[in-house]
């Protein structure tokens, strides 16, 4: 018989439940009782949900982060958390967001550092090392978990991150060698698995997704000597790796001395066979064969034809599980009302992949025979997906097939365009603009919800939306600024907002996906060949610059950041559909220039977040993800400027790539960083114009004139001052106008010294 099992389920909830009630809880509206019984409740759903399956997960529930309860389970807590009073999760809120709810304004701490989980859009908290960190065992709260699971279901698998994995999530702080802490690290484990063990565990799902990584020899070491150590222990580990391939780690992951492996077998299809070569006889192969990323339904019969005869050879030593945790996906497509009904036929959320989970080992069990009838629909659902007229358009097909070389490429080079730039704009030297949004007051989150609803026409809309513009270009008159932006008042979100007007995107209404704490995301989802059937923001831009003699700049999202940031179609690769987003964008880019808007700007903000996870395939991301913003960007006269703007502060890494893009202009994020980032720039000259970010949007502190002009004087060191700008790191949408109004007036007034210095 073949086994099922789950690695990990979202824990927002349904209905965000989750987030509702840590909001209250921080807000002091409820009690630290409260917030607990509702997590309670949340987490008896969510097993009740799961018990379709043999084993289900415990531990993978958290509160806002599970890197985070790791931490407190190894009793690995900063110590300035510890040091002010209050309860256990008062110190936890305080690592996760700089306070908790009993915490008072002025004592509040800094927030741990976050950042992303692999190549997933979800961020953990990052562990803190120093040579001095000892690790206690603290398990109170998992095993209350296993305690409370236990009711619900027999077959209860903790679920905790591998110790190799923690090391390499963290950071130490002070220099020295995280490896040194294993084996300290490796005794808090042992007594833990041992709690584990006395509390009547059998098995322990420990995930090591290193093991997709590339590894250097001394972690490749560590790996050995952690599992060589654990394995002291009686119980049965399932070592879980996820997100790629194992590569040169395969060996090493099929002979880690642990009962059984899981390889996600979306990812690492091709290395199926290989692994079951490895494997030694007497373990468990657990196969992730339903995509734990992506929303689509699996092709249940095309799984099951490769998986037959795996499960004929392995019989009793294979499980079934999705790829990776379902923390990725939406909860259930159940929820989903509006959802064209054809489109939804295709889904899988997290509910619905258990089930295929499920039908897959029943078919494997019992024979296909046993579910013809639940084949026979998914058949059906594929058959409709693959052959619609709605994910399908020829036209679009050839048009990116058409793609030459001349249409990636400017016509002229960047100094023959700049000299033409200089002539039309007039543009003082240091001159000043902003990144796109200004302030998204409730006024005009109210007018586009009335829009929305119904209560208010197209006809009111618009016109409210202009007043909002003109307010806009009139504050930015008075600040004296160089270049405008419209505002972005009409937008909700940089991809939702294009997407609602391309073809081949469609949308949830409860496709909520956590992205960290309380704070969660509804990507679109990609489901067709993309196109433009009309002007998107010309009309927008077009009435903005009407209003004043200053350059407006035309504001888009960039091919690679509507990618990023959605579920991507499964049926083709992804640079095609990518290749689709940028001709769409294209056209929107030529119909802003058509309509006289000489400065336009589409930006990247997450082109770095789609860097693969091994390095040795960076190139050829970097290559058609730069090939789709030149094809985007470049069919413009040589005297339209363009600008591309990325939010991040370390791209050292990947800077010849954004050269290629070949934008006249970049702004990027610096400030927090005090322009760190532009060590870069004495290995490599940037060949165009850059605006390092001088005034950090994420915090409501103002910068003052001084500070601007030192960042300033600090980035002339490194790129001729003919080339800088001076801007913000990003755009104001969450700033208030209390705040921007004086900060882009200090921003202003440093450009005047500094153009007057030089
Ligand atoms: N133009 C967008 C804005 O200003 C850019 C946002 C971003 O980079 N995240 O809001
Ligand atoms: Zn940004």
């Amino acid at each position: 018989m073949i086994t099922t099992h789950n690695l990990g389920f979202p824990r927002i909830g349904k209905k965000r439940e989750l987030k509702f009630a840590l909001e209250r809880y921080w807000k002091g509206e409820i009690t630290e009782l409260a917030l607990t019984d509702i997590a309670a409740e949340l987490n008896a759903r969510h097993w009740q949900d799961q018990a379709v399956l043999d084993w289900i997960p415990v531990g993978d529930f958290s509160l806002y982060d599970h890197v985070l309860d790791t931490s407190f389970l190894l009793g690995n807590i900063p110590a300035r958390a510890a040091a002010l009073p209050g309860s256990e999760l008062d110190r936890y809120f305080r690592v996760a967001r700089g306070r908790s709810a009993n915490d008072s304004a002025c004592s509040c701490v800094h927030a741990g550092e976050m950042t992303k989980w692999f190549d997933t859009n979800y961020h953990y908290i990052v562990p803190e090392f120093d040579s001095a960190t000892r690790f206690s065992l603290n398990a109170t709260r998992l095993l209350e978990q296993i305690r409370q699971a236990r009711q619900f279901h027999r077959q209860i698998k903790p679920v905790i991150i591998g110790p190799v994995t923690y090391l390499w999530l963290g950071k130490s702080k002070d220099g020295s060698d995280k490896l040194e802490l294993l084996d300290d690290l490796l005794a808090a484990y042992a007594q833990l698995f041992q709690s584990l063990q006395q509390a009547g565990v059998e098995w322990v799902q420990i995930d090591e997704p290193v093991l997709v990584m590339e590894l250097s020899e001394a972690w490749k070491y560590a790996l050995r000597k952690a599992y060589f150590q654990l394995q002291a222990s009686p119980l049965k580990l399932m070592l879980t790796t996820y997100f790629g391939q194992l590569q040169d780690n395969l060996q090493l992951a099929c002979e880690l001395p642990v009962a059984g492996l899981h390889l996600d077998a979306i990812s690492a299809q091709d290395e199926v066979a290989k692994v079951i070569d490895w494997l030694p006889s007497h373990k468990i192969l657990s196969l992730g064969v339903v995509n734990g990323r992506n929303v689509w339904k699996t092709d249940l019969t095309a799984t099951l034809d490769w998986l037959e005869p795996v499960a004929a050879r392995l019989q009793d030593r294979l499980w079934l599980a999705p790829s990776c945790s379902l923390l990725h996906v939406p909860v259930d497509l159940d929820s989903e009302q509006k959802l064209d009904a054809e489109i939804r036929t295709w889904l899988a959320f997290a509910l619905q992949k258990l089930d295929e989970v499920k039908l897959l080992a029943a078919a494997l069990n019992h024979g296909r025979e046993s579910v013809a009838a639940q084949l026979h629909s998914n058949r059906a659902a594929i058959d409709s997906r693959s052959q619609s007229r709605r994910v399908h358009r020829d036209n679009v097909k050839a048009r990116v097939l058409a793609i030459d070389e001349a249409m990636e490429l400017r016509r002229s080079g960047y100094r023959q365009r700049a000299a033409l730039q200089r002539e039309k704009f007039q543009l003082p030297l240091f001159p000043t603009t902003t990144i796109g949004s200004f302030p998204q007051t409730q006024q005009i989150r109210k007018i586009r919800q009335a829009f929305r609803t119904g209560q208010l026409s197209e006809r009111d809309y618009r016109e409210a939306m202009r007043l909002e513009i003109e307010a806009c270009v009139y504050e930015q008159e008075a600040l004296g600024l160089d270049v405008f932006v419209h505002g972005e008042p009409e937008r909700n979100d940089m991809v939702e907002y294009f997407g609602e007007q391309l073809d081949g995107f469609a949308f949830t209404e409860l496709g909520w996906v956590q992205s960290y704490g309380s704070r969660c995301v509804k990507p679109p989802i990609i489901y067709g060949d993309v196109a433009r059937p009309h002007d998107i923001t010309v009309k927008w831009s077009r009435y903005a610059q009407s209003l004043t003699k200053k350059p407006m700049k035309g504001m888009l999202t960039g091919p690679m950041t509507m990618l990023n940031w959605s579920f991507v179609r499964d049926d083709q690769p992804r640079d095609e559909t990518c290749l689709q987003l940028a001709l769409a964008i294209r056209d929107e880019v030529l119909a802003l220039e058509k309509a006289g808007i000489g400065i336009i700007q589409i930006d990247e903000a997450a082109l770095r977040e789609g860097l693969p996870l091994r390095k040795a395939q960076w190139n050829s991301y970097l290559d058609w993800a730069i090939r789709a913003f030149r094809v985007t960007a470049n069919g413009v006269k040589d005297a339209t400027q363009i600008h591309t703007h990325m939010c991040y502060s370390e791209f050292n890494d990947i800077m010849p790539a954004i050269a290629r893009m070949d934008a006249d202009v970049i702004t990027i994020e610096t400030s927090r960083s005090n322009m760190e980032l532009l060590d870069a720039f004495d290995q490599f000259h940037y060949p165009n114009e850059i605006g390092p970010g001088v005034y950090d949007i994420h915090s409501p502190n103002i910068p003052t004139v001084e500070s601007i002009i030192a960042l300033m004087q600090k980035a002339a060191q490194r790129i001729p001052a003919q080339r800088l700008w001076v801007n913000p790191d990003c755009g104001l949408k969450t700033r208030t106008w209390d705040e921007v109004k004086p900060a882009l007036k200090n921003m202003v007034a440093a450009s005047r010294y500094l153009s007057r210095e030089v």
